[in-house]
């Protein structure tokens, strides 16, 4: 293997990169991962859902990509004959939208379809008569993907990338990285909170919702920031047949997981940055997330919260779309973070890209230009509507 880039962060990003900058380009990468038990990682407490239903056509794009990948992950990432079971359950996402939402429902729709997205419009009637399960009251319409989408295990992802990568010659360095530099020469500097130093011919920014701080030691002023989401884990007797992930118009989503259901929503109040994980807000499911779920599934009565977890959106405060590609400035530094909520089902596209614009100097098969950082120091917004 040839060159080396030094990827800060181990998370789904910066595993996945590592597996596709070996496996597509000879280039060996070496993974700094301060946590290897990936206790606060977002792509250890994700929801893992992906969906087609976007506002842009970059965000249709990669999660096209991306679940195509998810589809022949067994074979991709078998290691010695053991093939990752990533339990895909292609099962859909429905959008609803009261009137008021009802032309941004459909503008979204036409976009999805110039895309060849397999999504319906349909009015309440058609949806009660396909979901006799919901309550259609305050529904101006809804949004129904028909294929490819629905929900997988995320961890098992970032774990069979991890090995996978490190079967084919990428090396996980479990290390806390306190400063990164690159010269003009196109070297490449991590400095490790134990000590040690390493030296690579490019660097990848991957460290999720902490990446704003690498970035500046750059001179980029990343507009990413850890926001906490709850989940919220419920059993119920309620039999949902068909039952996609929902989105109701008001921000509460839930789905089907294992024999029961989750769910959540936006933060109430201020979103505010690096809020404790610990501190489920279990008020915000009393008093949001149960009466739009009582409303919406009659059949939910008897429901009750059987757990709860959090984890950090790597919040992109500018608009809230992910931010790929080389950082201002620097030659040979690299970023990928601020995915907002949609970077899991991302990653596969992602770290394929990455890997090209790395290895390459430019895309090959996804062009994500789109996405650049430097969007940001011109002001250039690329909102996304439908952030969840
Ligand atoms: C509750 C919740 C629900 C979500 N639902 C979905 C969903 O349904 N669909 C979807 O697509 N996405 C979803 N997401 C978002 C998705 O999980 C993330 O976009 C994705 O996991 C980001 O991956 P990452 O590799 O960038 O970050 P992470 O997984 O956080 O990885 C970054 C890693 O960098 C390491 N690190 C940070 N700083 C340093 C340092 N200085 N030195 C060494 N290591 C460092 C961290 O320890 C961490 O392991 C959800 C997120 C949450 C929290």
């Amino acid at each position: 293997m040839s060159a080396r880039v030094l990827v800060v962060g181990g998370g789904v990003i910066g595993a996945a990169s590592a597996y596709f900058l070996a496996a597509r380009h000879g280039v060996r990468a070496v993974v700094f991962e301060r946590d290897p038990t990936y206790r606060h990682a977002s792509s250890a407490l994700s929801a893992s859902s992906i969906r087609q239903q976007f506002s842009t056509e970059v965000n249709i794009r990669l999660s096209q990509a991306s679940l195509s990948f998810y589809r022949r992950i067994g074979d991709d990432l078998a290691v010695d004959g053991e093939r990752p079971d990533i339990a895909l359950t292609e099962r859909g996402y429905l959008f609803l939208a009261s009137p008021a939402g009802l032309d941004a429902l459909r503008a979204n729709h036409a976009v999805q379809r110039t895309c060849g997205v397999n999504v319906s419009l349909l009015e309440p009637a058609a949806l009660q008569a396909r979901l006799p399960w919901l309550n259609v009251e305050g529904v101006a319409a809804g949004s129904l993907g028909e294929g490819g989408e629905g929900w997988f295990d995320g961890y098992s992802v970032l774990q069979a990338f991890r090995r996978k990568a490190t079967a084919l010659g990428a090396t996980f360095e479990s290390a806390a990285v306190e400063r990164i530099a690159c010269d003009a020469n196109r070297s490449a500097h991590v400095y490790c909170a134990d000590g040690r130093r390493f030296e690579g011919d490019a660097l990848l920014i991957a460290a999720g919702a902490w990446s704003a701080p690498l970035a500046a030691q750059l001179g980029f002023a990343l507009p990413v920031r850890a926001r906490k989401r709850d989940v919220f884990v419920l059993a119920s007797p309620a039999e949902l047949p068909g039952c996609p992930l929902v989105i109701d118009p008001g921000g509460v989503w839930f789905r089907p997981e294992g024999r029961g259901f989750i769910a959540g929503c936006p933060p109430r109040g201020d979103d505010i940055d690096d809020a404790p994980l610990e501190a489920i807000d279990h008020g915000l499911f009393e008093d949001v997330i149960w009466p739009a779920l009582a409303r919406r599934v009659p059949a939910f009565d008897a429901l009750r919260v059987t757990g709860a977890w959090a984890g950090y959106y790597e919040y992109n405060t500018f608009d809230q779309n992910g931010i790929v590609g080389r950082v201002p400035g620097c030659a040979n530094a690299f970023i990928g973070c601020g995915f907002s909520g949609h970077g899991i089902q991302q990653a596969p596209a992602v770290g394929q890209a990455l890997a090209e614009l790395i290895a390459l100097g430019r895309y090959d098969t996804l062009d994500l230009v789109p996405l650049a950082p430097q969007r940001i120091i011109e002001a250039r917004a690329l909102r996304e509507r439908n952030v969840i």
